[in-house]
C-alpha cells in the first residue's frame, strides 16, 4: 500500500517537533549565529522537551504503526532545521555517532556506549571519518589503528568534525593497513576521556556558524581491542561497507534538514510578498514573481517525497543507496535555490529581521552541498546503481 500522508500521530509528532523549533529556536537562532556560541540553557530545554518522558505520550499514540524511525526523524529533522539548522546539529545525543552503532555495533557494544547517554545529564557523539588529505575518496586514509597486545593504538589527524569538540564519543574510522585501501578501514569507538585525543582546531564558517566543527588529533591514542566495532577485525570491506552504510543513513537526514531551511526561506519570502511588496511592483514582475515561487512549491513537495520515500526503504530494510544519495543530492541544490531567490526578491525591502534570518539561511545552505557527500559524489553513486554494467571510476 503506498500511503502519501501522515497519520494523525505522525502529524501530532511533526507539530510538536515544530512547537519546539519556533520557541526554542528561532526565538536565539540570530544571536547564536552572530557569536558562533550556544547557551548551555538551549541544549537543557531541548534535552528536557525531546526526553523519553516529554514523548511519552506521543510515543503511545505512535506505537500500533511499526517500523516507522526513519521516517519519524525526518519530520524531525525538518521541523528542527526549520528553526536553525545549526542548533538542530548541536542537540545533544549521540548524534553522528548513534548510526554506525547501530550498524556496526553488537547488541553489547550498543549497550555498552549507549549507556552513557542515559545518565540526564548533557552527552554529545560525533563520527570521524574526513581527514587533511581525504573527503570524498576515503580510500587513502592517514589515520592508522595498529593492535598492540589488547589495545588498538590511534594516530592521525580528522578535520571537520561536528560536535567533535564536546562529543564524549567519537566514532572514528582508520585504516588497520594502508596496502588495503579501503579495504583497510575500520570503525573504532574512541571516548573522549582517552589520552592521546586531542582537540585542535575549532572552524570559523561561513554557514551554521553556531554548529561546532573540530579538529581532532591522535597521538598513540589506546583504546581498549572491543572499541573495534562488531569486532571485524579480519573481515574484508567492512569498513569501508560500515563508512557507506553510516552515509545511506545519514544522507536522507541531511536531505531532511536542508528541506527545512528551505521550507523557512520560501515561508518567510511568501509573508514579505503578502506584507511587503513595494507599492507599483509592476504587474509583469509580480506575474513572474508568483510563478517562481510556484515552481519553488513544487520543488519543495518533490525533494519531501524523495526525503521520505529513502526513509521509508530505510524502515523496511530495503537497500536504499540511489535514493539517499538522490534525496541529498536533490534537496541539497534545492536550498540553495530557494535561498538565493528569497534573498534576490525579497532585495528592495528595508534591512529587517526577516531579511537577516534570510541572509543567514542563504550562508547556511551552501554546506548541505558538500557535507555527507557533494553533489558530484551523490550522482556518481546515483550513476553507479543505475549503470552496474558501466565501469565508472
Ligand atoms: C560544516 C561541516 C561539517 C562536517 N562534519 C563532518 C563530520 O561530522 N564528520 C566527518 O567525517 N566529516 C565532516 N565534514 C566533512 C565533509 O563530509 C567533507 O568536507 C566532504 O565529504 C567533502 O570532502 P572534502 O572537503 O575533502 O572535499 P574533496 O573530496 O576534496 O572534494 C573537492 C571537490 O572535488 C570534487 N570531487 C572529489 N572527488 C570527485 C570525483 N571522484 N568525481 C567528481 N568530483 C569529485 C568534489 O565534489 C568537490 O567539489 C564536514 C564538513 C563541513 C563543511
Amino acid at each position: 500500500m503506498i500511503k502519501f500522508t501522515l497519520s494523525k500521530a505522525q502529524a501530532a509528532y511533526r507539530d510538536y517537533q515544530h512547537q519546539l523549533a519556533l520557541e526554542e529556536m528561532r526565538p536565539i537562532s540570530l544571536l547564536c549565529d552572530s557569536q558562533e556560541e550556544i547557551p548551555e540553557t538551549f541544549f537543557w530545554n531541548m534535552q528536557r522537551r525531546l526526553s523519553a518522558e516529554a514523548l511519552a505520550p506521543l510515543h503511545a499514540q505512535l506505537a500500533p504503526e511499526p517500523r516507522q524511525s526513519n521516517l519519524l526523524s525526518m519530520l524531525a529533522n525538518e521541523e528542527m532545521a526549520w528553526g536553525d539548522a545549526a542548533l538542530s546539529t548541536a542537540l545533544p545525543g549521540p548524534g553522528l555517532a548513534a548510526p554506525p552503532l547501530l550498524s556496526q555495533g553488537t547488541p553489547e557494544q550498543q549497550k555498552r556506549f549507549f549507556a552513557r547517554y542515559q545518565d540526564g545529564q548533557l552527552h554529545w557523539g560525533a563520527l570521524a571519518l574526513t581527514e587533511p588529505g581525504i573527503g570524498s575518496d576515503v580510500a587513502g586514509m592517514e589515520t592508522t589503528a595498529v593492535l598492540d597486545g589488547d589495545e588498538w593504538v590511534l594516530n592521525g589527524r580528522k578535520q571537520y568534525i561536528t560536535n567533535g569538540a564536546r562529543a564524549d564519543l567519537v566514532i572514528v574510522f582508520a585504516t588497520i593497513d594502508k596496502q588495503l585501501g579501503r579495504d583497510g578501514i575500520r570503525p573504532f569507538v574512541v571516548p573522549k576521556e582517552t589520552p592521546g585525543m586531542l582537540v585542535g582546531r575549532i572552524e570559523k564558517k561561513m554557514g551554521l556558524r553556531a554548529s561546532q566543527t573540530a579538529e581532532l588529533l591522535f597521538e598513540q591514542c589506546r583504546i581498549p581491542r572491543d572499541h573495534l566495532l562488531a569486532g571485524r577485525e579480519t573481515s574484508k570491506k567492512a569498513g569501508f561497507k560500515a563508512a557507506m552504510g553510516t552515509l545511506d543513513a545519514t544522507r536522507p537526514m541531511v536531505g531532511s534538514l536542508a528541506l527545512g531551511i528551505a521550507r523557512a526561506a520560501y515561508e518567510l519570502t511568501c509573508e514579505w510578498v503578502k506584507d511587503e511588496l513595494p507599492l507599483g511592483y509592476p504587474a509583469h514582475k509580480r506575474r513572474e514573481l508568483l510563478s517562481e515561487l510556484e515552481e519553488l512549491r513544487q520543488e519543495l513537495e518533490m525533494a519531501r517525497l524523495l526525503v521520505w520515500r529513502a526513509a521509508w526503504m530505510a524502515d523496511q530494510r530495503l537497500p536504499n543507496s540511489k535514493e539517499a544519495s538522490m534525496c541529498k543530492a536533490y534537496a541539497g541544490n534545492l536550498v540553495m535555490k530557494v535561498t538565493a531567490s528569497a534573498v534576490r526578491i525579497t532585495a528592495p525591502g528595508q534591512e529587517s529581521e526577516r531579511r537577516r534570518f534570510l541572509q543567514k539561511w542563504f550562508r547556511d545552505a551552501k554546506v548541505f552541498d558538500i557535507f555527507e557527500g557533494t553533489a558530484q559524489i551523490q550522482r556518481l553513486v546515483i550513476a553507479r546503481r543505475l549503470f552496474p554494467e558501466v565501469d565508472i571510476p
